[in-house]
C-alpha cells in the first residue's frame, strides 16, 4: 500500500526529521486527503551538548539555520491549518500527550543514532506507522543489487545505476512556495531554497558547472544546494527533475551531466551508511585499516581555528568558522591537511565539520573523512 492509501482518511501524526517542508512531500502534499493531520518536530539530543574536544556538536550557524527553516515550516503549516509541536528534547517528547491518531508518518533516516532515534520515538505509540524515503534520488529497494551489498567503489556504483536509471519524481501538489529573486543567501527554509533554485537555473549556471566547480570564491561556481537539501528543505529528486528540464528546454552537456553525477554522489553514500552502520565512524573505517593516529590538541586547535601556517588551509577554515560552510576543494583540502599533514585522527576532523556545517549530512561529511584518510570508500590506499 502507498503512503497516500495509508493516510487517506485516517488521523494522522507526522514526525518531521530531514524533511522540513511542505509540497514535493508525501504527508503533505497529500494532507487534504487525511481526516486529521498534526505534526511534531524533536531536536537532536545534541543540541547543546558538547564534544570532549571542547566544542559544541551542532554549531550556532548551523542551529541558526535549522532555526530559520523550522519558524518557515510553522508558519506554512499554520496557513494550512496544521499544528507543529516543537520539543526541545526527547525527555519533553515523552512526557506530552498526544491524542489518539490512527497512524503515525515519519521519513527514515539511515545513520546508527537516527535508526535508535526511531526506536525510542515509535516505542512510545502503538499504532501503525508508515516511513518513506524522500531523502535519496533512488528507493533502496529499486537500486539494481541489494543496499547491504552496495558496490564500494563509486564507479561501479554510478555505472550500475546508469545502467537502468529509475529515480524517484517530486510529489504533485500546489504547495509550492512562491519565491521572488533575492541576493544570495544560506537562510534555512524552502522559500530561499527555492530562490537560489531559481536564480541558478535562470542564470544558466548548470551549463558552466563542469568547469567551475572546484572553484573557491563566490555563489556561482557550484549549486549551494547542500544545506537545504540536507534538512530536507527540497529534495534532491526536485532539483533532479529542473536539471531534466533544463536539459530539455535551454541545453544539455558534460556539466549539466555533471550535477546530477554529484547527486549521485549524495545517494552513494547514504546507501554505503546503510550497509556499513556504525562502522562508518570507526577508525579503520569500513576497511577496517589499522591506524594509528597523534591525539594532539593543540594541533587539532590550530587546524580548527585557522592558525596552522598554511595560508590556503588556513583561509578555509576560517570561511568554515565565519559562514557554516565551505567548498568542496577547501573540504578536500582541510580534510587531507589533518590527516596526511597533521598525522591526527580524522574523526576528530569529522566531527568538527559535523558541527560547523550547515550543509552537515551524516553519510556526506563521515564518507568524504573516510575517503580521504584512506579507511573509506577510495579505491586509491592513499591520496594526498
Ligand atoms: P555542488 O557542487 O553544486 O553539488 C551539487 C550537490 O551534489 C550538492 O549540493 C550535494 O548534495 C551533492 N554533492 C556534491 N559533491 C558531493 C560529495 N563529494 N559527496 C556527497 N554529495 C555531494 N556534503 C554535504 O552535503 N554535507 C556534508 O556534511 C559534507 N561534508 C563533506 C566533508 C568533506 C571532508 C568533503 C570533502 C566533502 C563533504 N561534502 C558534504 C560534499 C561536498 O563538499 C558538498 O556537498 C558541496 O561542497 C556542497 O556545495 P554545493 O551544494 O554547491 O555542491
Amino acid at each position: 500500500m502507498n503512503v497516500v492509501e495509508r493516510i487517506s482518511n485516517k488521523k494522522v501524526l507526522h514526525w518531521f526529521r530531514k524533511d522540513l517542508r511542505v509540497f514535493d512531500h508525501e504527508v503533505l502534499s497529500n494532507h487534504n486527503r487525511t481526516h486529521h493531520l498534526t505534526c511534531f518536530y524533536i531536536h537532536h539530543s545534541r543540541y547543546t551538548t558538547y564534544h570532549p574536544l571542547g566544542f559544541p556538536f551542532i554549531s550556532d550557524l548551523r542551529k541558526s539555520f535549522l532555526e530559520q527553516a523550522l519558524t518557515e515550516l510553522q508558519d506554512n503549516l499554520h496557513n494550512l491549518e496544521i499544528e507543529l509541536i516543537i520539543f526541545n528534547s526527547n525527555e519533553d517528547f515523552e512526557k506530552y500527550e498526544f491524542d489518539e491518531v490512527d497512524i503515525l508518518t515519519y521519513q527514515k533516516q539511515f545513520g546508527s543514532e537516527e535508526l535508535l532515534e526511531e526506536d525510542q520515538v515509535l516505542g512510545n505509540f502503538t499504532t501503525e506507522f508508515h516511513s518513506f524515503n524522500s531523502f535519496t534520488l533512488i528507493e533502496e529497494t529499486k537500486l539494481p543489487f541489494d543496499v547491504n551489498a552496495v558496490p564500494n567503489t563509486f564507479a561501479t556504483f554510478r555505472k550500475k545505476i546508469e545502467e537502468r536509471p529509475i529515480y524517484k519524481s517530486p510529489t504533485k501538489d500546489n504547495n509550492i512556495p512562491k519565491v521572488q529573486k533575492s541576493p544570495f543567501a544560506f537562510y534555512g527554509g524552502s522559500k530561499s531554497a527555492l530562490s537560489r533554485l531559481q536564480s541558478y537555473f535562470e542564470g544558466n549556471l548548470p551549463s558552466t558547472y563542469k568547469k567551475t566547480r572546484n572553484q573557491l570564491l563566490g555563489t556561482q561556481f557550484s549549486s549551494r544546494l547542500s544545506a537545504w537539501l540536507a534538512i530536507g528543505n527540497i529534495t534532491p529528486r526536485y532539483v533532479l527533475a529542473l536539471i531534466n528540464q533544463y536539459e530539455h528546454q535551454v541545453c544539455k552537456n558534460d556539466s549539466t551531466y555533471w550535477l546530477k553525477f554529484e547527486l549521485l554522489w549524495r545517494d552513494f553514500f547514504q546507501f554505503q551508511l546503510i550497509k556499513y552502520n556504525t562502522q562508518f565512524f570507526k577508525l579503520g573505517g569500513i576497511k577496517e585499516k589499522v591506524i594509528q593516529p597523534l591525539k594532539n590538541r593543540q594541533k587539532f586547535w590550530q587546524w580548527a581555528n585557522g592558525k596552522t601556517g598554511d595560508d590556503f588551509v588556513d583561509a578555509n577554515m576560517i570561511e568554515l568558522n565565519s559562514t557554516g560552510w565551505m567548498s568542496n576543494r577547501g573540504r578536500q583540502n582541510t580534510a587531507s591537511y589533518l590527516v596526511h599533514d597533521m598525522n591526527l585522527d580524522w574523526r576528530w576532523g569529522a566531527y568538527y565539520f559535523e558541527s560547523k556545517l550547515i550543509d552537515y549530512d551524516v553519510a556526506s561529511n563521515w564518507g568524504n573523512w573516510q575517503y580521504i584518510a584512506g579507511v573509506g570508500n577510495d579505491p586509491r590506499p592513499f591520496r594526498k
